[in-house]
C-alpha cells in the first residue's frame, strides 16, 4: 500500500498534488512519501515480531538520501553500508554506529579502518583475505572487529543475473564448503571476534523457496561451526524481498517471509539480522516528470519526457518496468513507447505501453522509483543530478537539490598546458 492516489482526478503524494512540487521544484524530481516509508518499515517489523529482538539495517544503497535514513533511525532502523561514503551518511543521518553493519566485497584498507575507528556494530567479511588484513588492523588500533562471514550458497534467486548475488560464480561471500575451514581460521585472530554468518542471495526476489534453501544452508553450516567449537551467535540473513512494479503483481508478503524465517530458525539460537532495502523504500517514491513532446513514430507515436536513464537507470540496466502514469488523466488511452531525452536508444522507459493520453507539458509519474532510483542517477549527457522532495501529510521538504550541469563542470578544470 502506497499513500500516491488520485483525489478529484489529479494524482497526490499523501496530501500534496503532485502539479504543486513539479511546479515549486521543477521537473524531473523524486517524491517520497514519509507515511509509506514509515508504514513499510513497520510491516516489515511486525512480520518479524516472533524473533528475538531481531537486529534490522536499511540497506543504505537502495535510497541513502539523509532524509529517509534519518526516518528510518526513528523507526529503529540500522544501516547496512557497502562504502565508506554510505557509512558516512549512515553516522550523519543519526544513525548509531553499533547499529550499522558493513558489507561489500572491496571494502578498501581506508574504509575497514574508518569502520573500525567509528565503531561499527558488524563487518560482513565477503573473503578469507579481507578477514586478515581486518585483523591486522584491528590489533594496530588494539581493537577487536565484530565479524560475521558472508557465504555464498550456489543457490539460483531467479531474479533478473545483474541482481543475482549467491549463485557460484558470483563475486559475493566465499563458497559454502570452504566457509567452516575460513570461519575457523578467522576465529583464531585476537583482532577478529567471529561471531556469525551472513548471506544475502539477490535482490527483488519473486518467491521464497531460493531464500528458504538459502537459510536452510546457513542453519547447517551454524550446527557445522558449533560441533567443531566455533561460537556462532549471529546470522544475517540479508534483503531482497521484491515489490509489486506492475499493479497487480503478486509477491510475498513480508508476513509470509517472516514465517518462512521464524520457522526455519527456531533452533538457531543466534540474533538474527536483517538487511531489507527494497521493500521499505520501492513503493515509497514516485518520479514525477513533465511530457516534452509527442513525436510521430512509424507504428506508434514516441513520448519524450523529461526524465531520462540518467534519473531512473533500472529500465535501461534491467530491463526493468515501471508503471507510468498521467498525473491528470482524462480517461483516454492509447499505445505509444516512452522514452528519455538521452542520446542512447537504452533511454527508453517502455515500448508499446497502454497508457493514458499525454500532451506537452503534462505531467505523469514512474511509480515505485523509492529504491534504486536517485541514487543511481548520474550526469550523463550533461543533465545534472536530480531533485528529490520528501512529503509529509500536507508540507514537503526538498530533501536533495537538483545539482545543476553548471554546478558539475564548476569541479573540472582546463590545465594552463592546454590554453594556446
Ligand atoms: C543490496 C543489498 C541488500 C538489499 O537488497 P534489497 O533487495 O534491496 O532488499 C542487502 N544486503 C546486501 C549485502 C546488499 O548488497
Amino acid at each position: 500500500m502506497d499513500h500516491f492516489q488520485h483525489r478529484d482526478g489529479i494524482l497526490f503524494a499523501e496530501d500534496v498534488p503532485l502539479p504543486l512540487i513539479a511546479e515549486e521544484v521543477g521537473t524531473p524530481v523524486y517524491v517520497y512519501s514519509r507515511a509509506t516509508l514509515v508504514r513499510h518499515a513497520r510491516v516489515f517489523r511486525d512480520a518479524l515480531s516472533e524473533l528475538k529482538q531481531p537486529h534490522i539495517a536499511f540497506a543504505v544503497k537502495a535510497n541513502p538520501n539523509l532524509a529517509v535514513l534519518r526516518l528510518l533511525a526513528n523507526e529503529g532502523y540500522g544501516a547496512d553500508v557497502v562504502s565508506g561514503g554510505e557509512l558516512t551518511r549512515a553516522l550523519k543521518a543519526g544513525m548509531k554506529p553499533e547499529d550499522i553493519v558493513f558489507s561489500g566485497v572491496g571494502k578498501t584498507h581506508a574504509e575497514l579502518q574508518q569502520g573500525l575507528e567509528e565503531g561499527i556494530g558488524q563487518f560482513n567479511i565477503e573473503s578469507e583475505e579481507e578477514g586478515y588484513e581486518l585483523a591486522a588492523i584491528a590489533r594496530r588500533f588494539g581493537k577487536r572487529a565484530a565479524c560475521a562471514l558472508r557465504v555464498n550458497p550456489d543457490v539460483d534467486a531467479r531474479t533478473h543475473e545483474k541482481i543475482s548475488t549467491g549463485k557460484r560464480e558470483n563475486k559475493f561471500g566465499v563458497p559454502l564448503d570452504r566457509a567452516a575451514a575460513i570461519y575457523t581460521a578467522l576465529a583464531k585472530e585476537e583482532g577478529l571476534d567471529m561471531r556469525g554468518i551472513a548471506v544475502h542471495i539477490g535482490s527483488q526476489l519473486a518467491d521464497l523457496e531460493p531464500l528458504e534453501a538459502a537459510f536452510g544452508k546457513v542453519g547447517a553450516l551454524i550446527k557445522e561451526l558449533r560441533a567443531g567449537g566455533c561460537s556462532v551467535t549471529h546470522a544475517d540473513l540479508g534483503g531482497g524481498l521484491g515489490v509489486p512494479y506492475k499493479a497487480g503483481e503478486e509477491l510475498p508478503a513480508p508476513a509470509e517471509y517472516g514465517a518462512m524465517v521464524t520457522r526455519l530458525t527456531r533452533d538457531w539460537n543466534v540474533q538474527l539480522m536483517f538487511e531489507p532495502g527494497r521493500v521499505i523504500a520501492g513503493n515509497a517514491g514516485v518520479l514525477l516528470t513533465r511530457v516534452i513532446r509527442v513525436k510521430r513514430g512509424i507504428e506508434r507515436p514516441f513520448l519524450v519526457v523529461d526524465a531520462a536513464m540518467n534519473d531512473l537507470a533500472r529500465p535501461a540496466m534491467y530491463g526493468a518496468w515501471h508503471d507510468f502514469e498521467a498525473v491528470e488523466p482524462t480517461g483516454e488511452k492509447t499505445i505509444a513507447h516512452i522514452v528519455g531525452p538521452i542520446c542512447e536508444t537504452g533511454d527508453t522507459f517502455a515500448m508499446d505501453r497502454k497508457i493514458d493520453v499525454l500532451a506537452p507539458g503534462d505531467l505523469a509519474v514512474f511509480r515505485t522509483a523509492g529504491a534504486y532510483g536517485a541514487t543511481m542517477a548520474s550526469s550523463y549527457n550533461s543533465r545534472g543530478f536530480v531533485a528529490e522532495v520528501l512529503v509529509d501529510g500536507d508540507r514537503y521538504a526538498v530533501v536533495a537539490d537538483r545539482i545543476a550541469a553548471g554546478a558539475i563542470m564548476d569541479a573540472e578544470r582546463v590545465p594552463d598546458w592546454l590554453i594556446g
